[in-house]
């Protein structure tokens, strides 16, 4: 900064609109205006020495402020666009010389002398304008005498306004000025400290405060506050020291002022903030403090006792490791996030599965078993006592790797009660996983986690249900699993039933082995054939064939009646059900193996019994309680005298009461009538099959379905057509080749049977045939009905009904050999059920009728067939229709 600066007379003049230069302040400015560009260039562009120029403060008429001419600190442009009017704005204002009136300029009469520090030239694209850059320094004050143009710029001619040294030498002895510049200098030196503290900038300003004469300094503090123009005006004006410091006190204080109240502001501000950020990271630390602690609200005590769950269930340590490790990624998961649910639900699981929690086995008590097994179940001694031996065995050898008994039959003969049973007699709870319908591996083995509704397979989920690692568990319907593109579930099945596997068995889900070889595995299933041999030889099977009407009698009224009545809160004494009513309900109304529709049958009576007796309540004492209320009753009473009997009345109970403690109570009877109206008329009749056989064309046979043996008819008709076969009744590729087979047989035979006059006439000759197998919606199949087949056709074409108390069942050659057959022992029964009388089997079956009670066979004549013709001759009445033709 210049000392003291040497002003010429006259300057080239800047106006500056609405913005005023303070000395001391540097400023950078755009000049691009054709006036200014000129003043620059030839002003301060072509002097070979920086030279000087004078700022004019011009002050905007209110209606004339379009121009933009802000001269920012630091930055602005050009400072005044237009070339307006000049006009002596006040008396101060200078005189101008202008030509050009129409428009009046407000030109301050102050100014300030200006050097350029730096001086750059431009060229706008694509107009080719130039522009300059100058950045200027205000030196010292001056007054306008007046001013003229000088080509396109102004010139002034001016009075510099700087004292003299001698002048400032006597104002710094004034005191007033001493303690303004006091003053003015504590203000700065605060403003300084409050600065310098804000931007770190390290004392330097402050050396300004040191070297720089006051009054100078004055104004450079003032220029670079932003105060409105009329203040810097005002500040221009104060050519007075005095006025001048104690103007730049006043703003600088004003200046220290704002910077304190927007510093509060942002300090509250502050606060605010850091408090947030502060109390987001104490929540934080505070969760991980809890998590160290496992003490984590809800879901943190949930977790603990997961932890401790699982501690507690005794897995082994391999298992407990993987458990951690689970719970440790549990613990950093938000209950919200995806995953967490799967993961504590696997985790429930392994804390919920008894890996060593066991029932406690009794002591085996053999004849206990026995005795239990015989109250249980009525008949099957075979079976019972094979149970009997493999209990026995399990006492001896508790680990013995004996098979796993497989119970095969139709539906309703025990099968599950039996398990039952010998889990009873073991001492160990007992669990039945139904297999029926699992065609998928996942199924036994579950699904991996990764799968979104992954679950356990069945065994590790009956287990948990079980809660023990010994249970006897039945595995039911083991031939109805199957196997397709899900994997097969029986090759699952052969890893749970292997002793030497099972102890490591790993469910998909579980991923982790469990130890199977604690559980007794007992097996069920309705038929041998679809067992895969591979897991059919992993199992002894003991096959329970169904009951004899005799059996079933015996059944119901020894087991099923006492728990039926026992079931519905009934009592011998009030329900009845004759021998001969069970008998009719077990012909007429129940054609099974088994005994489960019989037990559903005695069941619906018990329940119309039930509210027979409930209306009639007040005459039959129905239960327990009742009686208990009553018996002090009848006590009292019979212990005699009114005075007891009033006593009874006052404490409330009812007339109806004290009246029936003295009903003789009879029990409901079930009769005919009562069975007709729960039950319904009878669904079977044996003249059934006697009425079906009437009209020639069907015959019956024996077949066999997964509800055991059954009576099957097979109808078949003739009408015109061109010789074509049709077959119905849902018949499968076996039966219908042994329809191929039976009519290619008959058409055959059918002049030596006198079905046709002579070798030559076809059987077939204009005219169709249809074979139809009703109950037409069960799917059928398999060879033993070619016998039937042929019966049948024989009988249509020869017009003769066959014989209905006989049925037949057997395979046939084309030759007409008659071939053995499967379940002989089942049909047999079936065919007793039904009140058939004669049975045409294979002569090779015989054998299989060893299997048949005696009381069954008994009651049945059994007739061998070698060939097809020994079946014509039992199956008509009066021998074979071709002997009847040859008679004629
Ligand atoms: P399955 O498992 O063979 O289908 P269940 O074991 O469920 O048959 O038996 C059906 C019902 O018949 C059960 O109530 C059972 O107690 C009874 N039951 C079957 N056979 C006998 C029997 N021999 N003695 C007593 N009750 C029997």
């Amino acid at each position: 900064m210049a000392e003291s600066i040497e002003l010429p007379s006259r300057l080239a003049i800047l106006p500056f609109r609405n913005k005023v230069l303070l000395p001391g302040a540097i400023i950078r400015i755009r000049c691009t205006s054709p006036s200014s560009v000129k003043l620059v260039e030839q002003e301060l562009w072509q002097k070979e020495e920086k030279g000087l120029i004078g700022i004019l403060p011009v002050r905007d008429s209110a209606e004339n402020v379009s121009v933009s001419s802000v001269i920012a600190q630091g930055g602005g442009t050009d400072p005044i666009e237009r070339s307006p009017k000049i006009h002596v704005g006040s008396s101060e204002s200078p005189k101008v010389n202008g030509k050009n009136q129409q428009e009046v300029i407000h030109w301050h009469a102050r100014g300030v002398a200006a050097r350029a520090l730096h001086l750059s030239r431009g060229v706008e694209k694509p107009s080719g304008r130039v522009t300059y850059m100058v950045v200027l320094e205000g030196l010292c004050r001056f007054s306008v005498h007046d001013l003229s143009t000088r080509g396109t710029y102004y010139t002034a001619r001016i009075t510099p306004l700087e004292m003299t040294k001698a002048e400032m030498e006597l104002v710094e002895q004034d005191p007033d000025f001493i303690s303004l510049s006091r003053h003015f200098k504590a203000t700065a030196m605060e403003l300084m400290s409050v600065l310098e503290q804000k931007q770190k900038t390290g004392g330097r300003t402050k050396v300004l405060l040191e070297t720089v004469p006051l009054h100078k300094l004055a104004d450079i503090f003032v220029a670079s506050f932003e105060i409105s123009f009329e203040e810097q005006l005002s500040m221009l004006d104060s050519v007075d020291l005095k006025v001048r410091l104690s103007k730049a006190t006043e703003l600088v204080e004003r200046h220290l002022q704002s910077i304190r109240v927007a510093e509060k502001i942002t300090q509250k501000v502050e606060g605010q903030l850091s408090k947030s950020q502060k109390e987001f990271l104490l929540r934080q630390q505070m969760r991980a403090i809890k998590e160290e602690l496992g003490d984590n609200d809800d879901d943190e005590d949930d977790l603990a006792a997961l932890e401790s769950k699982l501690q507690n269930s005794g897995m082994p340590s391999n298992v407990w490791k993987q458990a951690q490790r689970e719970l440790r990624r549990l613990k950093k998961m938000q209950p919200q996030q995806p995953g967490y649910n799967s993961s504590h639900v696997y985790l429930e699981l392994l804390s919920d599965l008894p890996w060593k929690r066991a029932s406690e086995e009794l002591e085996l008590n053999l004849k206990a078993a026995k005795e239990r097994l015989d109250s249980d179940h009525y008949g099957l001694v075979k079976v019972k006592q094979r149970i009997i031996e493999y209990l026995a065995v399990h006492k001896l050898k508790p680990d013995a790797r004996g098979p796993i008994l497989c119970f095969v039959g139709p539906p309703g003969v025990g099968k599950t009660s039996l398990a039952s049973s010998i889990a009873a007699a073991l001492g160990r709870k007992f669990i039945r996983i139904s297999l029926g319908g699992v065609k998928d591996e996942a199924d036994i083995r579950g699904h991996r986690r990764t799968y979104i509704g992954s679950m356990p397979g069945r065994l590790i989920d009956g287990l948990k249900r079980v809660a023990v690692c010994n249970p006897v568990m039945l595995l039911d319907e083991i031939d109805k699993t199957g196997s397709d593109v899900r994997g097969d579930p029986a090759s699952a099945l052969l890893e749970v039933l292997d002793p030497e596997q099972n102890k490591t068995f790993n469910d998909h889900y579980l991923n982790v082995p469990f130890d199977l070889s604690k559980v007794v595995f007992v097996a069920t299933a309705n038929r041998m054939q679809p067992i895969p041999p591979p897991l059919l030889d992993r199992m002894e099977v003991i096959e329970l064939p169904g009951y004899t009407p005799e059996e079933k009698l015996k059944i119901a009224m020894r087991h099923l009646i006492p728990r039926v009545l026992d079931q519905h809160g009934l009592s011998s004494g009030s329900l009845k059900i004759p021998e001969a009513m069970v008998k009719i309900v077990i012909q007429r109304y129940t054609r099974e193996a088994g005994v489960r529709n019989l037990e559903r049958n005695l069941a619906a009576l018990a329940r119309a019994a039930a509210v027979k007796v409930a209306e009639h309540d007040e005459i039959v004492p129905l239960s327990q309680d009742i009686h208990r209320l009553t018996s002090p009753l009848v006590e009292n009473r019979l212990s005699g005298g009114a005075e007891v009997e009033m006593e009874v009345l006052t404490v409330g109970v009812n007339k109806h009461e004290i009246s029936n403690t003295f009903t003789i109570s009879s029990p409901l009877v079930v009769d005919e009538k009562m069975l007709e109206k729960v039950l319904g008329p009878p669904r079977f009749d044996d003249k059934e099959a006697a009425e079906r056989v009437a009209t020639p064309g069907v015959s019956v046979g024996l077949v066999w379905t997964t509800f055991g043996g059954e009576v099957q008819f097979v109808e078949a008709t003739a009408m015109v057509g061109k010789g074509e076969l049709h077959l119905t009744g849902q018949l499968g590729d076996v039966i219908k080749e042994s329809a191929q087979i039976a009519v290619t047989w008959v058409r055959a035979r059918a002049a030596d049977f006198k079905l046709a006059s002579t070798e030559e006439i076809n059987l077939l000759h204009g005219r169709d045939i249809h074979i139809h197998f009703p109950a037409g919606a069960v799917p059928k199949d398999g060879p033993s009905a070619g016998i039937t087949l042929v019966t049948a056709l024989v009988s249509l074409f020869s017009q003769r009904s066959v014989r209905a108390d006989t049925a037949m069942t057997g395979e046939m050659t084309l030759r007409g050999l008659v071939l053995p057959v499967g379940g002989i022992k089942d049909k047999v029964l079936a065919a007793h059920r039904c009140g058939i009388r004669r049975v045409i089997l294979p002569e090779r079956n015989l054998k299989d009728l060893a299997e048949v009670p005696s009381a069954v066979l008994a009651n049945l004549e059994i007739i061998p067939a070698k060939r097809m013709e020994d079946v014509l001759e039992q199956a008509f009445g009066g021998g074979c229709p071709w002997r009847q033709h040859s008679k004629l």
